[in-house]
């Protein structure tokens, strides 16, 4: 995973600074259940998660956005059909909105496509009064169950 680093450390970059420390912590969440590995080189990043607005849908504006597209590789030497996704969190938000965006987001990003209908699931299909910070119990027994489908753990072949 690559996370669009802070360009600016000093008070002027407090916006962008508190962005990073927001989408940060949801990665942290997620770290309780997958194992997820940052890199500084975003070409060898499967999920990129950028600092940005995501453009308008249907007319309609929102928070956050995970785009899916499937890519050939090359890794050691093999070519291979590989998932990238790309994040949009933007950052015209509260701490803890643009957290739970990023949790929410980084969900789709690890193949939890579909929604839930529970309000407390940090996969709600709208946000609720409260920000989720947390993943719920379902939320973990989801991408638990998503990670034992079969065809998942093998690598793809040529
Ligand atoms: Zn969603």
């Amino acid at each position: 995973m690559w996370v669009e680093p802070v360009q600016d450390s000093g008070p002027t970059g407090i916006w962008e600074q508190r962005w990073h420390q927001a989408v940060l912590a949801a990665i942290s969440t997620w770290q309780q259940v997958l194992p997820i590995s940052l890199v500084s080189d975003r070409a060898q990043a499967q999920v990129l998660v950028e600092r940005r607005k995501p453009p308008l849908r249907n007319w309609r504006a929102s928070h956050g956005r995970a785009v899916l597209q499937l890519l050939e590789v090359q890794r050691e030497g093999r070519w291979r059909l590989e998932p990238r996704v790309e994040v949009m969190i933007s950052p015209g938000q509260a701490q803890p909105a643009i957290q739970a965006t990023a949790l929410h987001e980084l969900g789709h990003a690890f193949g939890l496509w579909g929604h839930s209908d529970q309000p407390g699931d940090a996969m709600a299909v709208k946000p609720g009064a409260r920000p989720v910070l947390e993943l719920s119990d379902r939320d973990r027994r989801t991408v638990l169950w998503l990670q034992q489908q079969p065809g998942l753990s093998q690598p793809a072949s040529p």
